[in-house]
């Protein structure tokens, strides 16, 4: 029998690091190859994908980089640092045969369209990948919270963290080699163990709405397919 997806639309939240592999900025070929492989293959399996893409492999203003900066005008070139990986994203896509669409979250109508909620719906439904660039739009926030509001807005049933570990651990396993991974905790018990999950605005936006959140290895072959599959892989945050 073909097994079903457990989620039928889902916001994958993919900083700039994971773009980097092992390089130590910008973009790695390989990498975003992979990762949009992973990608392609769940929404063969008929689910929405909706994308939020970080900055940090290219421009980071919240913290290093912009050191002396204004900080508005640095969280600004950051924003701008996710369009790049936006369409660098999208060409690999639709190069492995899926749709995608960037939307912007500011204005730059001659690289992007801009993010207008209904068409995000309308592209969403016909299967097409949606990027969401450029953040919230304003300095002060991260693509993480950009996240939790893309997420609720599209009424993703999950968002999807991924990190470099493959879940939420007891300790750092990097580090400690005793340490666990938690399978499921609640957004209580992940604020009361003090588990940076995603930053401060993102978590609260996701409890709130109560927005379970998955954290998960995107450099782990087919573990995207199986939290889409709803099988039990890294950590599942919520309410
Ligand atoms: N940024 C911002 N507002 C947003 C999203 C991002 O100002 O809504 C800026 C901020 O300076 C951030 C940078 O863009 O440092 C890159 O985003 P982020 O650090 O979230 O990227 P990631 O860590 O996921 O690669």
């Amino acid at each position: 029998a073909t097994a079903t997806p457990a989620h039928k639309r889902i916001l994958l939240k993919l900083s700039g690091e994971a773009l980097m592999g092992d390089d130590a900025f910008g973009i790695n070929r390989a990498t975003i190859e992979r990762m949009v492989a992973e990608v392609v293959e769940v929404t063969g399996m008929g689910v929405e994908v909706a994308v939020v893409i970080g900055g940090g492999n290219i421009f980071r203003g919240v913290a290093g980089g912009s050191v002396g900066m204004d900080r508005a005008t640095a969280d600004y070139m950051g924003m701008l640092a996710t369009v790049m990986n936006a369409l660098a994203l999208a060409d690999a896509m639709n190069r492995q045969g899926v749709t995608a669409r960037v939307m912007s979250a500011i204005d730059i109508q001659q690289v992007v369209e801009p993010y207008v909620r209904p068409k995000a719906l309308q592209y969403l439904e016909e299967g097409k990948v949606v990027i969401f660039a450029a953040g919230t739009g304003n300095p002060f926030f991260t693509t993480d919270t950009a996240a939790a509001l893309r997420g609720a807005e599209i009424g993703a049933e999950l968002v999807l963290k991924a990190t470099k570990v493959d879940g939420v651990y007891t300790a750092d396993p990097y580090k400690d080699p005793a340490a666990t991974r938690y399978a499921r905790l609640t957004f209580d018990e992940a604020m009361v163990r003090n588990l940076g999950i995603m930053d401060a605005t993102a978590f609260a936006l996701c409890r709130d709405q109560k927005l379970p959140i998955r954290v998960f290895s995107i450099n782990k072959p087919g573990a995207l397919k199986r939290v889409v599959m709803g099988e039990d892989e890294g950590t599942l945050v919520y309410a």
